[in-house]
């Protein structure tokens, strides 16, 4: 071989080392902490959030605008980092999903009525609670189902894949049959299409069923704590900490009271 050949076989093995290496690769930066970096350096947050849940984050399929509070957290982190509150791109996650794409670097961060468990403490570190929900039933009004102890054997009680909801109920109702949707809007139409006659999750997801219809009412209390943090990739205290500081700072301004007020309709406990 002479050496233009030896030059050339050279670099093609470097190419390959670097490609298989993921040198070269957007989603490396985040990755060992770092995403405040990452995200500086990009000029925009990534904020995984909820499409399909009225008060926390719900898309508008005339106008396109995702709202709730989830996603008036993920301005006020914009704000803080950019002194912008639109240096924010969201993108869709699902109770199923949103660890996968955080841990992959599709996302900076998940702002998606999350729960805060141990098990979940494996794979991504949580901000301090945000938000106290608990468990709860959704129910047609006037339906004979008024709490745990009517979910007999074949009542059919729906609800969302990869949530704590999903888990929980199969515990606190072994004889009922468990339905799993991809999201809570395909679960409440379910609901409304009588495919079951039970909705679970969180109340504060349920309550905002409630205000899309009258016609189903919360009943059964709560029988969970349901503590939402903010999850970021697991070992990146950096974030953590600028996203605790927020939490912090919107607390003391009164900033997370009036966000609190507005899309819940009481005032936090
Ligand atoms: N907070 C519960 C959970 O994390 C239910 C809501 C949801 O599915 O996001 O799993």
């Amino acid at each position: 071989m002479n050496r233009k050949t030896w030059l050339t076989a050279l670099m093609i093995i470097m190419t390959v080392c670097l490609v298989l290496t993921g040198c070269g690769s957007k989603k490396e930066s985040g990755a060992k902490g770092g995403t405040l970096e990452a995200i500086k350096a990009r000029g925009k947050i990534i904020a995984g959030v909820k499409y399909d849940t009225k008060l926390f984050g719900l898309k508008d399929p005339a106008t396109g605008k995702v709202e709730g509070f989830d996603i008036d957290i993920a301005k006020a982190l914009a704000k803080k980092i950019f002194g912008d509150e639109n240096k924010v791109e969201l993108k869709e996650v699902t109770s199923k999903t949103r660890i996968p794409l955080l841990q992959n670097g599709d996302i900076d961060l998940i702002i998606a009525t999350m729960t805060i468990t141990e098990e979940r403490k494996q794979q991504v570190d949580f901000s301090d609670i945000y938000f106290k929900a608990g468990q709860s039933l959704l129910v047609k009004k006037g339906s004979p189902i008024q709490g745990l102890q009517d979910l007999k054997k074949g009542i059919k009680v729906l609800t969302v894949k990869g949530s704590t909801s999903a888990k929980n109920i199969r515990e606190k109702a072994p004889d009922a049959t468990v339905l799993e949707f991809e999201n809570y809007q395909d679960a409440f139409t379910a609901l409304k299409a009588g495919q079951g006659e039970v909705l679970t999750t969180d109340n504060a997801i349920l309550l905002g069923m409630q205000k899309q219809d009258s016609n189903y009412v919360l009943v059964g209390g709560n029988f969970t704590d349901e503590p939402y943090g903010i999850a970021v990739k697991k070992g990146d205290t950096e974030f953590v900490q600028t996203v605790n500081d927020l939490l912090k700072e919107m607390k003391s301004s009164g900033e997370y009271d009036k966000l609190y007020e507005h899309w819940m309709g009481v005032k936090p406990e």
